[in-house]
């Protein structure tokens, strides 16, 4: 269980391991707002 003070996290990378974690803290209750350096992520393409 992921026990934190923050109102959101901010992840780097839009791939597979950015979207899972942002799937997963979601489903502990924690916002979060993604980061990617590419124009689209790699699996959207
Ligand atoms: C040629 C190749 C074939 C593959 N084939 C398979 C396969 O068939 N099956 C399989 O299961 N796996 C395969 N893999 C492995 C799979 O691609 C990786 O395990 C998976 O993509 C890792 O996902 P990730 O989210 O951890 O990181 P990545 O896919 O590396 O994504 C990281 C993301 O972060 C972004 N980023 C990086 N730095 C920044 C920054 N400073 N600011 C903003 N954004 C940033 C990048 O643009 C990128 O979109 C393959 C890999 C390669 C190279």
């Amino acid at each position: 269980m992921i026990q934190s003070h923050a109102k959101k996290a901010l992840i780097i990378g839009a791939e597979i391991g950015g979207a899972a974690l942002a799937l997963f803290l979601k489903s502990t209750g924690l916002e979060s707002e993604v980061y990617e350096a590419r124009e689209q992520p790699e699996a959207s393409r």
